[in-house]
C-alpha cells in the first residue's frame, strides 16, 4: 500500500504517495508485472489510460479483431492453474474472448485494487538524491517510486494520417484502435476503409458483409495467408494441457516464441514440384508457419521470392477480376518483412459486388471532403470512414511521456536518431527504469506473451536481487548500451527486414528515424543472453547503494 495519499495538485503542498514501483499500462505486460511485484511483497501502483484493463484487447474492438498466434500459445504460462482452467473456444481467439481472459486474470489474482484506470502518465523525472522517480499523471497528481516500469505496449499509440480536410468530414470516422465500446452499425452505409495491414485485412471482410458499399483504399498491398480458424478441438486442447509445461518450455527456446515445424531445407535446393507441394501444405495448414516452409525464406531474397510468388498465385486464383488481383499482389518488398497478415476470407471479399478496391498509390488521396474522399482520379461518396492506419510503434508510447533521466536528460531527445537501449529493457542515463518489450528486444518479432513474460520475470528477479543486496540504483552503462545497439543493427543487417518500408523501421511515421527497432536475433538466444547477464551480476549495468 502507498505510504501517504497522492498529492493531487502536485504543488508540493502535501508529500506525494510513495511506492516501491509504478507500472504504466495494464495490458498483458502491466497485469503480470503487478502480479510479480506483489509476490515480492512490494507496493505498486499501475496507471492505465483506458477505462478498463486489457491494453491492445481493450482498445482494438473493431469487427474481426482476433489474435494471429494460436490462442493456446497466445496466453500466460506463469500460472499452471490458470492455463489449465481457461478454455479457449477457437484456434484464434476473438478480441472479446481475449479481453474476457484478461479481465478474468485481473479478478483471479485480485489485481484491480492497485490499478488506477482512466489515468495517463504524462511525465516522470529521476531524482538523483533520493534515487526515486517522481511521476506525474494527467489528473494533476504526482507520486514517487523507486522503480518505474513501462508496460506501455509496442502498438498502443494509434496513428491517423494527417489528411487535408479530415475535420470537415460530416460522416462517422473511427480508428480501429479507438473503436467505440458499443460497436458501430454499418448497415446500409457507404463505408471507406483506409489501410490494408493486419488490421485492414481483419476488418474489411466483416464490414463488407454489413455495409451497402465498401471502398478499400490501398496504398501498399499486403501478403496474407489464411488463418483456417475453427472452433478449438477439445481433444487437441486436452492433449496440449496434458503437456503444457513442456510445450511452453520449448516455445521459450524457439526463434519466435511459438513451436512450429521449421523445414531445414532451402527453398532453392528442392525441385519446383516439391517447393509447390510444401507451400500448398503450409497454405492448407494456415497461419504464420508459412514463413517456416523453408529455412531460408527470411534470409535469402531469391528463396523469399518463391514464397512471395506462391502467395501471388493464390491471390490470382482467388480474386476473379484479374486487374483487382494484380493490384492486390505485393511486389515492392520481400514477404514477411512487413508483418505477414493472417486472414479469414480477405481476398474472397474482393469478389463481392459491393466492394471496390482503389489503388491510392496510383491515384493518391487528395483530400477528405465533407461527404467523402477525393483521390486524384475522382471522389468517393462515403457515410463512414475507417482508419486502419496503424501505430507509432515501439517508441511512440515512451517518447510521448516527458521522461527525464539523470541531469534532466530527455528520453525523446536521446532517441532522436533512433531508440538506444541495453537489451531493450534498460536505458543508459535512466536509472531504475525498465521497458517491457522495449525497442532492441524481440518483442513484435515474437509471440508477444512469451516475450512479455520473459521481461517481467527478468525485471522482477533483478529488483529482488537489488533489494537482497541493499542496492538502490541500477543503470545500464553507456558502453553496454553501445555494444547492444551495434549488435541489434548487425543482426538486422543480416536479414531482409531493412528492405521494406515498414513500421518495424519507423517508415510509417513521417520524420521517424529509420532503424529496425525489434531485435531479430530470436527469442531463445535472446533469453539466454539475458540470463547470462543476470548470472554475471548484471553485467553491463552499474549498481549502487544510497548516497
Ligand atoms: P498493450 O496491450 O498495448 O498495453 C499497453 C497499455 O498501456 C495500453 O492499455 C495503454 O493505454 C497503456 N498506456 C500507454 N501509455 C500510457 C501512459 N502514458 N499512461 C497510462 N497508460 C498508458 N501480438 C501477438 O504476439 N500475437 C497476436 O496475435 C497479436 N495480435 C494483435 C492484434 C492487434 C489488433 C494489435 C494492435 C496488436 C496485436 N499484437 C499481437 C501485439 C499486442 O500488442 C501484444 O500481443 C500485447 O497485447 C501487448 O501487451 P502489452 O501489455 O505489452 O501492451
Ligand atoms: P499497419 O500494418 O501499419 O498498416 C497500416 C495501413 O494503413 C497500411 O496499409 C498503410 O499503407 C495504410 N496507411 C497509413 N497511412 C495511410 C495514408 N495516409 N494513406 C493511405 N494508406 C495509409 O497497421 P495495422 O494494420 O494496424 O497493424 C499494425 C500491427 O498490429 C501489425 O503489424 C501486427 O503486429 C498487429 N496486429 C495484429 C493483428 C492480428 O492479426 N493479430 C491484427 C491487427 C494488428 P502503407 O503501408 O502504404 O503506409
Amino acid at each position: 500500500m502507498s505510504e501517504v495519499e497522492s498529492n493531487r495538485s502536485g504543488d508540493g503542498a502535501a508529500p506525494a504517495a510513495r511506492f516501491d514501483a509504478v507500472v504504466v499500462g495494464a495490458g498483458f505486460a502491466g497485469l503480470y508485472m503487478l502480479y510479480r511485484l506483489r509476490q515480492l511483497g512490494l507496493s505498486a501502483r499501475v496507471y492505465e489510460a483506458g477505462s478498463g484493463v486489457g491494453g491492445t484487447w481493450f482498445w482494438n474492438r473493431y469487427p474481426g479483431a482476433r489474435c494471429d498466434i494460436p490462442s493456446m500459445d497466445y496466453s500466460y504460462s506463469f500460472s499452471p492453474e490458470l492455463q489449465q482452467e481457461w478454455q479457449w473456444t477457437e484456434r484464434y481467439a476473438t478480441q472479446p474472448e481475449i479481453l474476457r481472459y484478461l479481465d478474468h486474470v485481473a479478478d483471479r489474482f485480485a489485481l484491480r485494487r492497485d490499478i488506477q484506470l482512466r489515468t495517463r502518465v504524462t511525465a516522470a523525472a529521476f531524482d538523483e538524491v533520493a534515487d526515486r522517480w517522481a511521476i506525474r499523471t494527467d489528473d494533476g497528481a504526482s507520486v514517487s517510486a523507486r522503480f518505474l516500469i513501462m508496460a506501455t505496449g509496442c502498438l498502443s499509440v494509434a496513428k491517423t494520417p494527417d489528411l487535408k480536410g479530415i475535420e470537415r468530414f460530416q460522416g462517422e470516422r473511427h480508428h480501429t484502435s479507438r473503436w467505440p465500446q458499443e460497436g458501430v452499425d454499418f448497415t446500409g452505409k457507404r463505408v471507406g476503409v483506409i489501410g490494408t495491414g493486419s488490421t485492414g485485412v481483419q476488418v474489411i471482410p466483416g464490414i463488407a458483409e454489413q455495409a451497402a458499399r465498401l471502398v478499400v483504399f490501398q496504398r501498399t498491398p499486403c501478403f496474407s495467408v489464411p488463418a483456417r480458424n475453427a472452433p478449438l478441438d477439445p481433444a487437441y486442447a486436452s492433449s496440449m494441457k496434458a503437456s503444457y509445461a513442456e510445450y511452453r518450455r520449448k516455445a521459450r527456446e524457439t526463434r519466435a516464441g511459438i513451436v512450429m515445424e521449421v523445414n531445414p531445407k532451402s527453398a532453392l535446393e528442392v525441385s519446383p514440384e516439391e517447393r509447390e507441394r510444401a507451400y500448398e501444405a503450409r497454405w492448407a495448414q494456415g497461419g504464420t508457419a508459412f514463413l517456416a516452409t523453408f529455412s531460408d525464406v527470411m534470409r535469402s531474397r531469391e528463396a523469399n521470392e518463391t514464397a512471395a510468388e506462391f502467395v501471388r498465385s493464390r491471390i490470382r486464383a482467388t480474386v476473379r477480376d484479374p486487374a483487382v488481383a494484380e493490384a492486390l499482389c505485393p511486389r515492392e518488398y520481400p514477404l514477411g518483412t512487413r508483418r505477414l497478415c493472417v486472414d479469414t476470407r480477405y481476398y474472397e471479399t474482393f469478389n463481392r459486388d459491393n466492394v471496390t478496391l482503389v489503388d491510392v498509390k496510383a491515384s493518391p488521396i487528395e483530400e477528405i471532403t465533407p461527404t467523402g474522399l477525393r483521390t486524384r482520379s475522382g471522389e468517393h461518396a462515403l457515410d463512414s470512414l475507417v482508419f486502419a492506419t496503424g501505430f507509432d510503434a515501439m517508441t511512440g508510447a515512451l517518447t510521448s511521456i516527458d521522461l527525464r533521466g539523470r541531469g534532466g536528460a530527455s528520453l525523446k531527445r536521446k532517441w532522436a536518431g533512433g531508440p538506444r537501449t541495453y537489451l531493450g529493457i534498460a536505458v543508459a542515463g535512466f536509472p531504475n527504469l525498465f521497458t517491457v518489450t522495449g525497442p532492441g528486444s524481440p518483442s513484435v518479432f515474437s509471440n508477444a506473451v512469451v516475450s512479455i513474460e520473459q521481461h517481467v520475470e527478468w525485471v522482477a528477479d533483478c529488483i529482488a536481487y537489488l533489494r537482497e543486496r541493499g542496492f538502490e540504483r541500477i543503470e545500464a552503462t553507456p558502453e553496454a548500451e553501445d555494444r547492444w545497439v551495434a549488435h541489434v543493427k548487425e543482426v538486422a543487417d543480416g536479414t531482409l527486414y531493412p528492405l521494406a518500408n515498414s513500421w518495424y523501421i519507423g517508415a510509417n511515421i513521417p520524420g521517424k528515424p529509420r532503424v529496425l527497432m525489434p531485435y531479430a536475433g530470436g527469442v531463445g538466444a535472446y533469453r539466454k543472453r539475458c540470463e547470462e547477464i543476470a548470472a554475471q551480476h548484471y553485467e553491463g549495468f552499474a549498481l549502487s547503494r544510497a548516497g
